[in-house]
Order: structure tokens, then sequence, then C-alpha cells
């Protein structure tokens, strides 16, 4: 196990657009390696190879977490050269990043996409996700591109504020009906 420095919002690195794998070294294996290991301790869903100071086109995702089996949950998405090859809808998220520790953001994200990667065999798949697992898609994706979410949010607050309305969100609601997420912004708006 091998943890990596996480880049942090202000290093230029992170605003740079990353070149493509060539091939599939075993440096590249064990960066990914490390990225596993460094995003379970920082309790990411993802990181991307500019995060730990990789210029390189992948990035790895572990988005299904609130999958019922813990095979799901424990899938790891390998992707190395992604395109997103299709997007449809609209959806506003609410989003963290490693590399900007500290804050949360609304963001607009497509609702569902298709994306295609090469795994760390060289095999390469097309994928579909929608609504919180399309979202961590893009924003890994745009880390490629040299674009944070906090680049492109509409709105952004503290983590300790987010928290704080999110406890009044659940107090509002009940279990059953937990209300939706984005009710939090709106407070904001209205607060
Ligand atoms: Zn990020």
């Amino acid at each position: 196990m091998a943890l990596r420095n996480i880049t942090v919002k202000g290093d230029e690195i992170l605003a740079r657009k990353c070149k493509p794998v060539k091939e599939i070294t075993p440096r590249i294996k064990e960066a990914c390696a490390d990225m596993v290991d460094t995003m379970k301790e920082a309790d990411g869903v993802g990181i991307a190879a500019p995060q730990i100071g990789i210029m390189k086109r992948f990035f790895i995702a572990m988005p299904h977490v609130d999958a019922e089996d813990e095979e799901t949950r424990d899938k790891i998405y390998y992707m190395i050269n992604p395109e997103i090859t299709y997007r449809e809808g609209s959806q506003e998220s609410s989003e963290g990043c490693l590399s900007v520790p500290g804050y949360m953001g609304l963001v607009d994200r497509p609702q569902k996409i298709r994306i295609k990667a090469t795994d760390l065999d060289g095999e390469e798949h097309e994928y579909e996700f929608e609504g919180f697992e399309a979202t961590v898609f893009c924003h890994e994706y745009d880390h490629l591109e040299g674009v944070l979410y906090s680049d492109i949010a509409k709105d952004m607050m503290t983590v300790e504020e987010y928290s704080e309305r999110l406890e009044e969100l659940k107090d509002l609601h009940s279990d059953d009906e937990p209300g939706d997420i984005n009710e939090i912004w709106e407070a904001r708006k209205n607060g």
C-alpha cells in the first residue's frame, strides 16, 4: 500500500490538459494501485492522475456508493484515455473534491452519459451511467481537461455549512421521504 500526495487547488498542474496514455506501463499500473489506496484513505469516490501529479489521461472511480451488495459497492473502474461519447438531460449535483478540501459546490451535469475507456488489461469498454454515477465520471473526466468543479460551480459553501444544512434538511423530512439534497442550496438562496 502506498499513499500519494494529493495536489490541491492553486497548483497549476490541476489547470492543465493531460496527455493521452500511449502504453499501459508498469508505472501506470502502479500509479493506479496507489490511487486506489489514496482515494480510499481520503474517503473519495474517484481520483484522477493529475491529482497525484501525473499529467496523463486516466482516472479511477468507485461510484456505486448506494449499491445494496458489497461487490458492486467495491467495484473500481480503471479509465484510461476515457472519452464521453454521449450526454443526455441535466441534473444539479452537490460535489466535493479531494483537491479542493473543505468545500462543496453546486454543479450542472448531464443526467446520463456514455463513456468509453481502456482498462488496465488494454481492453476497451463503453459504460452507461446515470445520476450520481454520471456525475462522478464527468467530475473525474474534467480533471483530465484541467477543469475543477469549483471552476464551473454555480454556488459554493464550506463543508461545515453544508453539513449543518444537511442536518436541517433531515429535521424537515422523515427517513421515508428524505427530501431532495439540492434543497440545501435552495435554503441558502432563500435564507
Ligand atoms: Zn476532483
